[in-house]
C-alpha cells in the first residue's frame, strides 16, 4: 500500500482524483503543529488496495509506497478504528473532481 510524510504534504489535493478507491482524503481537521496552510490528505487503511495508480501523482512526493500497512503490525484486538476522520469530495457532477 502507501503512505503519506504528512511533514511534506502540502494539502494541494492532486492525488485524490487518482485513487479509484477513494483512499486518498483530507482530514477533517488540521493538525494543530502543522507547518502548511492546508490540512494534510491521508491514506485509509480500509480503502486502500495497493494498486498503486496514485503513486508519482504527488508533487512533492509525500506519497510513497510501504510494504505493510503500519496497522500490521499491531494485534486486530487493540484496533479500535484505524481511518482517521476525513473530509467528504464531490468527484461527480459539475466541478466534480471525477478521476484523473
Ligand atoms: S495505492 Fe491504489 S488504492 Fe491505495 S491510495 Fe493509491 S490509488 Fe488508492
Ligand atoms: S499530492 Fe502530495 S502534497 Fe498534494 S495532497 Fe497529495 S500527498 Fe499531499
Amino acid at each position: 500500500m502507501v503512505a503519506i510524510t504528512e511533514a511534506d504534504c502540502t494539502g494541494c489535493d492532486l492525488c485524490i482524483p487518482h485513487c479509484p478507491f477513494e483512499a486518498l482524503l483530507p482530514l477533517a481537521e488540521s493538525p494543530t503543529d502543522r507547518k502548511h496552510k492546508k490540512r494534510p490528505v491521508v491514506v485509509l487503511a480500509t480503502q486502500c488496495v495497493g494498486c498503486l495508480s496514485c503513486i508519482g501523482s504527488c508533487p512533492t512526493k509525500a506519497l510513497h509506497e510501504i510494504l505493510l500497512p503500519p496497522i500490521s503490525t499491531t494485534s486486530p484486538l487493540l484496533i479500535s478504528n484505524s481511518d482517521p476522520e476525513t473530509e467528504s469530495i464531490k468527484r461527480w457532477g459539475k466541478k466534480g473532481l471525477g478521476w484523473a
